[in-house]
């Protein structure tokens, strides 16, 4: 098997100094068990978030507000910079940090004078914080004396030109990482590389979607056929539910790919959706795991989870939805009424995630957004449009869905209070969904967590951490 082993590092693994340097000590850790790590970093925490709003407000016209937002963000990786090389060796980067933030400050004044944001210059000015945060981890890991080399990501992922969302091209990234990234991890370099970030051909800068870092380390792992992936992140693995929700959720062992990406698309934010598909092509196993307590075996991702007593691994949940009613009587039974309606939201490049029909109606669900007036426009030419926003989609997963009789019947008595919109049994058989509004999903999740784990399977989940919780709670008492 390779021993190249591709780490990601999310966003909160890297957001200041401390971080970074428990960073370090875990990719030496690996280093020193004879793997080679390429290393993937996320820029630091809030920080893609804080360059999508300076450029909003540059192409608003908002100079001051949005020169205001990067002199913040120059200052927090001017100190982090500091505060992680010497004295020697700080000159050289604190003059690459601040000539990039000259050239992003300069790119803003110009938006702001011009007032319009593209989607071409709103991913030059996002892609500043994975650009800022891989060279200054790789100076910071050199400086460490690991063999540390930094490799701008942008020579290797190449995709198309779909700003915003850009589409990797498999064939050409696997051959850049051979010429770019492999002789340096051959050589037992460690090559450190931004997430998220990418080029099309002609060299132009793009980025993958939002969590892309994910992608980018799958894209790595695939092109370079890995032993392993592993996403570091700031809970102990893919978990029953989203922590934050449910602070009793379980560390689930072991999931299957087909799991795990059902449920990154339907709201686990732990994943991004494209990262499990480059795994699965080539079978390399995806491990989740927490960087800030690197001794937990987190979350081991495999093509075939062993069998588990409970029925679900873990529930999901995908906010800011709008369910869109399509009635039409006069189209009844007249064939390609469908189609017309996908049409419409094919035109509009604008994703369905779930449908319900009858004989008049239709029901779709989208993501919130801002297409939905002109999606709604042009629907109404074919039928009678309503739509509705604030809308969740919970989604519970598990393998053993499949031939469990009276399932459906425990989810909806343990959200019996709550009123369900839309429901589907995913064709995949692995997943149940459901839409309610999105001021009841957090209590409809603890319900349906109550209901389902209250007597975990301890082959697939971490019920020993739950033991250490009732002793620690015990010995309080
Ligand atoms: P990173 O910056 O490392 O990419 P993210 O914030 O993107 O981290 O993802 C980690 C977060 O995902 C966790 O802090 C947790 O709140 C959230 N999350 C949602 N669903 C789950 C789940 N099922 N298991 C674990 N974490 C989840
Ligand atoms: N920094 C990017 C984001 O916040 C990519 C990532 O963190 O995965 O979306
Ligand atoms: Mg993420």
């Amino acid at each position: 098997m390779s021993n190249l082993v591709v780490m990601k590092f999310g966003g909160t693994s890297v957001e200041d100094a401390t971080a970074i340097n428990r960073t370090a000590g875990i990719v030496r850790g690996r280093h020193a068990k004879g793997l080679t790590p390429i290393v993937v970093v996320s820029a630091m925490a809030r920080v893609t978030d804080q360059l999508l709003t300076a450029a909003n407000a540059a192409g608003r016209g908002d100079r001051a507000g949005a020169l205001a937002i990067t002199a913040r963000l120059r200052n927090r990786h001017l100190e982090t910079a500091g505060a992680l090389v010497s004295q020697q060796t700080i000159c050289e980067l604190t003059n690459w940090i601040d000539s990039e933030f000259d050239a992003l400050d300069e790119v803003l004044r110009g938006l702001a004078a011009v007032g319009e944001l593209t989607p071409r210059i709103s991913d030059m000015v996002v892609s500043a914080g994975e650009r800022l945060s891989s060279r200054m981890i790789a100076a910071a890991f050199a400086h460490r004396n690991l063999d540390a080399i930094y490799v701008d990501a942008r020579q290797c992922i190449v995709t198309d030109a779909q700003h915003g969302k850009a589409i990797p091209q498999d064939a050409l990234i696997e051959q850049r990482l051979r010429h770019y990234v492999l002789p340096h991890a051959s050589a037992g370099r460690i090559c450190v590389m931004g997430g998220f970030i990418g080029a099309t051909e002609k060299g132009v800068t793009t980025t993958l979607g939002r969590g892309g870092s994910d992608f980018t380390a799958a894209l790595v792992g695939g092109g370079l056929d890995a032993g392993s992936i592993e996403i570091w992140t700031d809970v102990n693995g893919i978990m029953t539910t989203d922590p934050r929700i449910c602070p009793n959720a379980l560390r689930v062992k072991t999931i299957s790919f087909e799991e795990a990406a059902e449920l990154a698309y339907f709201g686990a934010k732990v994943l991004h959706p494209a990262t499990i598909l480059p795994a699965v092509k080539k079978n390399i196993p995806v491990l989740v795991l927490n960087s800030r307590n690197p001794e937990n075996e987190g979350t081991r991702i495999i093509s075939l989870a062993p069998h588990c007593r409970s029925p679900f691994k873990s529930i999901a949940v995908k906010r800011r939805l709008t369910i869109i009613d399509v009635v039409a009587s006069r189209m009844l039974m007249s064939h390609g009424y469908l189609k017309a309606i996908f049409d419409v939201f094919d035109k509009h490049k604008c994703p369905v995630d779930m449908v319900s029909t009858s004989e008049v109606s239709v029901s779709l669900t989208v993501d919130s957004n801002d297409k939905l007036p002109d999606v709604a426009a042009d629907l109404s030419q074919l039928a009678d449009v309503k739509y509705e926003g604030r809308k969740a989609l919970i989604c519970m997963v598990g393998e053993n869905i499949r031939g469990q009789n009276g399932i459906a019947a425990r989810v909806f008595q343990a959200i019996r209070h709550v009123n369900v919109r839309m429901i589907s049994q995913g064709a995949s058989e692995i997943n149940m969904s459901f839409m309610i509004e999105e001021d009841d999903a957090e209590e409809a999740i603890r319900s349906l967590h109550n209901e389902f784990f209250g007597d975990p399977d301890p082959e697939i989940f971490d019920v020993e951490a739950l033991r250490d919780v009732e002793a620690l709670k015990e010995s309080v008492r």
